[in-house]
C-alpha cells in the first residue's frame, strides 16, 4: 500500500522535498553574507553588458523602434577617488533608472569608466616622489609619465571595485579611462579639427595661476575666501617735460603692492578734473626707477579710492585689458612659482611675500608711502591644493567659445535637453551667454599632450591634418625638421566633454568609411547609431559648467559629422549628447551641515554599507532623493530600512514554509503563473482582491514617479505597499486561508497560495531596483533556486494599469482595516489584553454590514474577536467607537488579580496621601503662602484639589474591590 505521502506526491517532486529544500534561507538577514555573492555573481555573469548591434541597414534597424535604447554615462570618478557620500547618491539613482528602464524592456545600457584627472593625479604622485626625495623634474617627463602609468594600475581601479561591491548595473565590459588610446585618438581629432576650423588659437592672457601646481587653473577652479588684508597708498611723482620730478604726486592703492614692479601706466578716469591738467605727463615708478605714461580710459571709477588706478598688464586681468586699448607694454615680474623674476629689479629671487615686505618698507623709507588702510577682500585660491592663485600673464591655448556657445544655447532653448528641476536650465543659458573662451592648456605632464608642434627656424605652428595619426616630422610652413612639440597638456575637461561622442567611436565612425581602423575594432557605427543621443545625464551642480556645458558644446558640435542611420544630415535634436539632465541634491550630515573633513562630519559610504548593507543605505538615500532638495542623512532612517529588509526577509520564510506545508499534501503554486502581474477571480477571497488591485495601481504610481525622478515617493510608496499593505494586512489575512490539512479544498489553497507567491515574487521586481540585493537572493529562492532568468535584473518590471484595479475590493477592504483598527484602539483603551478574544457589536448601514457579513473572520483574526454581533443599536453601557461609517463596541469584563490590585492600589493610595499632605502643609505655611507668587499660590490650591479627587477616587476603588 502506498503512503500517504506517496500518495499525494508527484512523481517527479519525490526526489526534490527528500533533498534540503533550496528556498531554505538562513533564519537571519546578513546583507554582507548575500550582497558580496551577487556583487561578484553579477559581474562575473556580464548580466549587464550591452554589446554593439550587429550592423544595420541604412534605415536604421538597430534603433530600438520602441524608444530606442536608455543609455546613461557614468560621471566618470577621478582615477584618484575615494567613494563618498556623493557618489553613492549619484549611482544609487544612476542605478535605480537603469535598473528599472532594463527591466521595463529598453536596453539599457549604464557605462562607467574614470578620469585620468590632470591635477589630483599629477599631486598624487608627485607626493610619493617626495617621500622618496626626488622629484618629477628629476625623473624627467617620460619617466614621470610612466610612473603615473604605474600609479594607476595600482590603485586607480579602487573606486570602480567600490562601486562593483555596491551592485551598480553597469556595462563593465565598456569600462574605459580617458587616457585609452582610443579615447585618445578623439582628443587629438577633437583638436586639430578645431584648430583647422580656426577655432583653436593660441595666446598671452592673464590666467588664474597656482605656483604650487605649476600650471593655469580655470576660473571654476578658484575657490574665493575673504581676506583680512590691507590697501596700501603709494604715491608716484609726476613728471615734469623735462623729465625732472616736479613735486607733485598722483597717489594710487593697490592690495598686492609687489606687482608695482611690472606697473606700466597709471590710469584716470578722462572727465576727472582733478587731474586735467596731468593729461599727456608722466609718472616715475617708485623703486624702480621708470618712466610711466598717464593713461586716459573711461574704466576707471572716479569714486573709488583717488581715481588714479596703476596698470599691471601682465598679473591682473582688468590691467591687461586697460593694457591692450592702449598698447602698453606686458611685464611679467614673477616666475612659476610665484617668485619675483629678473624684471623685479632689486627685488628678483624673493617669493612674493616676502618682496611685499621689502617694498613697503623701501617706500616707506623713500616717504612714498602716503597710508596703509584695513581692507577686507577676496582672495582666490587652487581648489586643488589652496596656494594663494597669482592672476599672471602667459601664452595659453583657447578654444574660441563661439559659434560652440550658440549651438549649446539653442539645443537648450528649442528644448532638445531637458533640465530637472527645471531652475537650472536659466542656470545654464545665464552661464553660456556669458561665457569666456575656454583656455585648454595645462602646464602638466600628466595629459593629453597637446598635438602641435613649434618650429624652431621660422617659429611657426604645425599642427597635424585631421584624420591622420602620424606625428608630423617637419614644419609645415618652412619644412624644417627642427619642431618640438609643445610641452602642455589639454584640461582634463576637454577630454571628459568629448566622451558622449568618443565612447561610441566617434570620430572612427565620422569617416564612413566600410571597414573601421583594425586598432578600434571595439567601436563601429552600430553603437553610435544605438546609443547616441544618450538619454540621460545624472550628476552634481558642481560639475554643471566644467562638465555638462562642455559635453553639450563639444557634442553639439562633432556629432554632426555623423550621418543619421538613414543616411540623413543629423538635426540639432539628435546632436545634443543627452536628451535629459537631472541634478541631484547633495548629501548633508544629520543637522543639514554640509560634510566636511574639517569639520569631521563626514559619512563614509562603505562603513555605513557594512553596518546596515547596501540595499538599506540605498533605500535610504532613495526614500529622501526628490529634486532640489539636499538630503540630510541620517543613520536612523538606514536602521529603520535595514529593519524593512528584515521584515521582507521573514516574510519570503513565512511564505516558503507555508510553501513546504502544502507541498506536504501535494498542494503547489502555479509555478508557469509566476513573473507577471497577478489577476484573480471575482469570487476569490476579498484580502486576494484587495492586494492584486494595490499591486497594479502601485506598479502605476512607481511608473509616474520614476519617469519625473521623484526617487522619494517611488521609495516611499513601495515601502508602504510592501511592509504596509502586503506584510502587515495580507499577510495576516492570507494565514487564515493556509489550510492544508488533508480535508482542505485543495482548488482553493492552491489558488490562494498561487496569488501568495504570486504577488509576492511581483513585490520582489518591484523593489528591485531599489533593493537589488536581497531581492535577488529571495527572488531566486522563491524559485528553488532555477529561475526563469538569471537574475531578477533581467524579468520584467511589474507595470500599472487601472483596469485592473478592483474597486469594490479595495472599497470593502477600506471598511475591514477602520473596523480593524478602531477595535484594536479600543480594546487597547480599555486594558483588554494582549491574548484575549472578546466579543465586539457592530453597527452599520446595510452594505456596509454585507461586507462585514462575508469577511467577519478576517475581522475576527485580526482584531481578535471572539464573537462579532452585527447588531442595529449597540447595547448600553459599552466602550464604544463611533466612526461616520460605523460604530463599534467591545464587550468585556476585566478579570483581575485581586490580592495583586489591593495591594497596587493600596501603594497608590499611600503615594497621593503624601502628596495631599505635602500641599496642604504648604498652603498652611504663611512663609509660603505669603511670599511665593500668587500664581504659584494658586497652581499649589488646584494640584492639592486634584491630588484630592485622585485620592478619593482610589479609595473607592480600593473599597469596591471584593473579599479574597
Ligand atoms: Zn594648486
Ligand atoms: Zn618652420
Amino acid at each position: 500500500m502506498k503512503t500517504l505521502y506517496e500518495q499525494w506526491f508527484p512523481s517527479d517532486f519525490q526526489g526534490f522535498f527528500q533533498k534540503k529544500m533550496p528556498h531554505d534561507l538562513p533564519k537571519a538577514y546578513d546583507p554582507t553574507a548575500i550582497e558580496d555573492h551577487w556583487a561578484e555573481y553579477w559581474v562575473r555573469e556580464k548580466l549587464f553588458a550591452v554589446p554593439t548591434p550587429e550592423p544595420g541597414n541604412a534605415s536604421g534597424q538597430n534603433r530600438d523602434p520602441a524608444g530606442q535604447a536608455f543609455t546613461i554615462l557614468l560621471p566618470p570618478p577621478n582615477v584618484t577617488g575615494r567613494l563618498h557620500m556623493g557618489h553613492m547618491l549619484n549611482q544609487t539613482e544612476m542605478d535605480i533608472l537603469t535598473r528599472w528602464r532594463r527591466m521595463s524592456g529598453r536596453k539599457a545600457l549604464w557605462l562607467p569608466g574614470t578620469d585620468h584627472a590632470g591635477i589630483a593625479t599629477q599631486m598624487m604622485v608627485e607626493r610619493q616622489l617626495t617621500e622618496e626625495g626626488t622629484t618629477r623634474q628629476a625623473l624627467g617627463r617620460e619617466a614621470f609619465v610612466a610612473r603615473v602609468w604605474e600609479w594607476r594600475r595600482h590603485y586607480g581601479g579602487a573606486i570602480l571595485d567600490q562601486m562593483k561591491r555596491l551592485g551598480a548595473s553597469v556595462d563593465w565590459d565598456r569600462e574605459y579611462f580617458t587616457m585609452d588610446e582610443r579615447l585618445s585618438v578623439a582628443v587629438r581629432e577633437a583638436f586639430v579639427r578645431l584648430y583647422e576650423q580656426g577655432l583653436i588659437y593660441r595666446g598671452a592672457y592673464i590666467v588664474n595661476w597656482c605656483p604650487r601646481c605649476q600650471t593655469a587653473i580655470s576660473d571654476l577652479e578658484v575657490v574665493y575666501d575673504e581676506h583680512k588684508g590691507h590697501l596700501w597708498e603709494i604715491r608716484y611723482s609726476v613728471l615734469s617735460t623735462s623729465g625732472q620730478d616736479s613735486g607733485e604726486y598722483i597717489t594710487v592703492a593697490t592690495t598686492r603692492p609687489e606687482t608695482m614692479l611690472g606697473d606700466t601706466a597709471v590710469a584716470i578716469h578722462p572727465e576727472d578734473e582733478r587731474y586735467t591738467h596731468l593729461h599727456g605727463k608722466k609718472l616715475r615708478l617708485p623703486l624702480m626707477n621708470r618712466e610711466i605714461p598717464i593713461v586716459l580710459d573711461e574704466w576707471v571709477s572716479r569714486e573709488f579710492g583717488t581715481g588714479a588706478v596703476k596698470v599691471t598688464p601682465a598679473h591682473d586681468p582688468n590691467d591687461f585689458a586697460i593694457g591692450e586699448r592702449h598698447h602698453l607694454p606686458s611685464i611679467n615680474v614673477m616666475d612659476d612659482r610665484a617668485h619675483i623674476n629678473g624684471n623685479g629689479g632689486p627685488y628678483a629671487g624673493l617669493d612674493r611675500y616676502v618682496a611685499r615686505k621689502r617694498i613697503v618698507e623701501d617706500l616707506e623709507a623713500q616717504g612714498l608711502l602716503a597710508g596703509i588702510k584695513d581692507h577686507i577682500h577676496n582672495v582666490g585660491h587652487c581648489d586643488r591644493c589652496k596656494a594663494i592663485v597669482e592672476p599672471r600673464l602667459s601664452t595659453q591655448w583657447f578654444i574660441k567659445i563661439q559659434p560652440l556657445a550658440d549651438k549649446a544655447i539653442a539645443a537648450v532653448e528649442e528644448g532638445h535637453i531637458r533640465f530637472t528641476p527645471e531652475m537650472y536650465k536659466k542656470t545654464y543659458l545665464n552661464w553660456m551667454s556669458n561665457i569666456h573662451d575656454w583656455c585648454i592648456s595645462r602646464q602638466l605632464w600628466w595629459g593629453h599632450r597637446i598635438p602641435a608642434w613649434h618650429c624652431a627656424v621660422c617659429h611657426k605652428i604645425t599642427v597635424p591634418r585631421p584624420h591622420s595619426k602620424e606625428d608630423p616630422t617637419h614644419c609645415s610652413h618652412c619644412n624644417s625638421d627642427q619642431i618640438v612639440q609643445e610641452t602642455d597638456v589639454l584640461d582634463t575637461w576637454f577630454s571628459s566633454g568629448l566622451l558622449p561622442v568618443s565612447v561610441f567611436g566617434w570620430p572612427n565612425i565620422a569617416k564612413g568609411e566600410g571597414a573601421p581602423d583594425p586598432t578600434h575594432l571595439e567601436t563601429s557605427r552600430s553603437d553610435f547609431d544605438a546609443f547616441y543621443p544618450t538619454s540621460l545625464l545624472v550628476t552634481g551642480f558642481d560639475i554643471l559648467f566644467f562638465w555638462v556645458a562642455r559635453m553639450i558644446m563639444l557634442g553639439c558640435w562633432f556629432s554632426t559629422d555623423v550621418k543619421m542611420p538613414d543616411g540623413s544630415e543629423r538635426p540639432l535634436s539628435e546632436s545634443v549628447p543627452f536628451k535629459e539632465v537631472y541634478i541631484h541634491a547633495l548629501v548633508r550630515d544629520a543637522n543639514r551641515e554640509k560634510m566636511s573633513k574639517t569639520k569631521g562630519n563626514v559619512i563614509d559610504p562603505i562603513e555605513i554599507v557594512k553596518q546596515y548593507g547596501t540595499d538599506a543605505v540605498r533605500f535610504t538615500l532613495a526614500s529622501m532623493a526628490s529634486p532640489g532638495t539636499d538630503i540630510a542623512f541620517n543613520v536612523a532612517r538606514t536602521e529603520g530600512y535595514r529593519a524593512f529588509a528584515n521584515k521582507i526577509w521573514n516574510a519570503a520564510r513565512f511564505i516558503f514554509m507555508n510553501v513546504d506545508k502544502a507541498a506536504e499534501v501535494g498542494i503547489f503554486p502555479h509555478r508557469d503563473l509566476l513573473g507577471g502581474m497577478p489577476a484573480v477571480d471575482e469570487d476569490a477571497p476579498l484580502e486576494a482582491r484587495w492586494i492584486t488591485s494595490e499591486l497594479w495601481s502601485t506598479a502605476g504610481k512607481i511608473e509616474d514617479l520614476l519617469e519625473n525622478y521623484r526617487f522619494d515617493e517611488a521609495a516611499n510608496t513601495i515601502y508602504q505597499f510592501v511592509w504596509g499593505s502586503f506584510c502587515d494586512w495580507y499577510l495576516e489575512i492570507v494565514k487564515l486561508r493556509l489550510d492544508f490539512s488533508v480535508n482542505t479544498d485543495r482548488a482553493n489553497a492552491t489558488q490562494n497560495l498561487t496569488t501568495l507567491v504570486q504577488v509576492f515574487e511581483a513585490s520582489l521586481r518591484l523593489l528591485s531596483p531599489f533593493m537589488p540585493f536581497i531581492t535577488e537572493e529571495i527572488w531566486h529562492a522563491v524559485y528553488d533556486g532555477n529561475p526563469p532568468a538569471k537574475s531578477i535584473a533581467l524579468a520584467k518590471y511589474p507595470f500599472g494599469d487601472e483596469g485592473m484595479v478592483d474597486a469594490a475590493a479595495i472599497k470593502a477592504m477600506t471598511f475591514i482595516q477602520n473596523l480593524i483598527t478602531e477595535t484594536r484602539g479600543l480594546r487597547k483603551e480599555i486594558g483588554v489584553e494582549e491574548k484575549a478574544t472578546v466579543p465586539i457589536e457592530v453597527r452599520a448601514d446595510a452594505a456596509s454590514s454585507k461586507i462585514v457579513e462575508d469577511n467577519r473572520e478576517i475581522v475576527e483574526r485580526l482584531a481578535k474577536v471572539s464573537e462579532l454581533r452585527l447588531v442595529s443599536e449597540l447595547s448600553a453601557g459599552l466602550a464604544k467607537h463611533s466612526t461616520p461609517a460605523f460604530d463599534v463596541a467591545v464587550i468585556y469584563e476585566r478579570t483581575i488579580d485581586v490580592s495583586a490590585e489591593r495591594e497596587r492600589l493600596t501603594k497608590e493610595c499611600a503615594r497621593l496621601e503624601k502628596l495631599v499632605a505635602n500641599d496642604e502643609k504648604a498652603l498652611a505655611d504663611p512663609g509660603f503662602t505669603g511670599k511665593a507668587p500668587a500664581h504659584i499660590v494658586e497652581g499649589r490650591k488646584k494640584q492639592l484639589a486634584e491630588n484630592q479627587l485622585l485620592l478619593a477616587k482610589c479609595r473607592a476603588a480600593l473599597d469596591a474591590l471584593p473579599e479574597e
